[in-house]
């Protein structure tokens, strides 16, 4: 961190925001393989919220590598930083009384737990989508697979890089076996139990 750079505290807390909004706000970061659905269960459970007059947001692992992070590629190194600014903007969203959404494959247990460690006890939700590889390979709705198995995509995580299943996540989705919508309704119940939605 630079010199001379001193944290100025605002008037408005984040429970003052949870008041405003009538709902509190965390995070929820899903993780799991290319095709595992990350990006089409956080739709719908965005869906879901905002239906519900809950303030949410996605943050989504393709979207912010248009803009923010488009200067990252996939190495290692690479993958850490992504998701060391993302962890960081889903800090300023979680404090802003928003529940966030995050679809990131975040393959390495490392970077999984730098993000956690931002949060407060609880404003971490870990939600692993568990989907057989074959199950992802043979969905291929980006036609990745293939260009992978083909060479033309390095480090392509379950292929020619490591997927590092979660240890004890907040949550386990099966959707290789369970329905969009049961996804969805599995990880809803999960808020509700958690007292975030009122
Ligand atoms: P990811 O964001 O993890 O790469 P996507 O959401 O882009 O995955 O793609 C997942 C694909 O699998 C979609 O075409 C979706 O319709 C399909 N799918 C089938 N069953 C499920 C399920 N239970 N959960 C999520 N996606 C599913």
């Amino acid at each position: 961190m630079a010199k001379n750079v001193v944290w100025h505290k605002g008037k408005i807390n984040k429970e003052d925001r949870w008041l405003l909004n009538n709902h509190k706000s965390a995070l929820i970061w899903i993780t799991g393989l290319s095709a595992s659905g990350k990006s089409t269960i956080a739709n719908e459970l965005e869906h879901y919220l905002f239906r519900n007059n809950i303030r949410t947001v996605i943050l989504d692992g393709d979207n912010v590598r248009h803009g923010l992070n488009k200067d990252l590629g996939f190495s290692a190194t690479d993958r850490k930083e992504n998701l060391r600014r993302v962890g960081e903007v889903a800090k300023l969203l979680v404090n802003t009384g928003i529940i966030t959404i995050a679809a990131f494959i975040s393959p390495y247990k490392s970077d999984r737990l730098m993000i956690r460690q931002l949060f407060n006890e609880g404003e971490f939700i870990e939600t692993y989508l568990k989907c057989d590889i074959c199950v992802c390979e043979e969905r291929d709705p980006k036609g990745l697979y293939k260009k992978a198995r083909r060479g033309e995509i390095p480090n392509f995580t379950g292929i020619s890089d490591p997927y590092e299943v979660p240890d004890n996540p907040e949550l386990t989705v099966e959707t290789d076996i369970l329905s969009i919508d049961k996804s969805v309704k599995i990880i809803i119940e999960h808020l509700k139990k958690r007292g975030l939605l009122n």
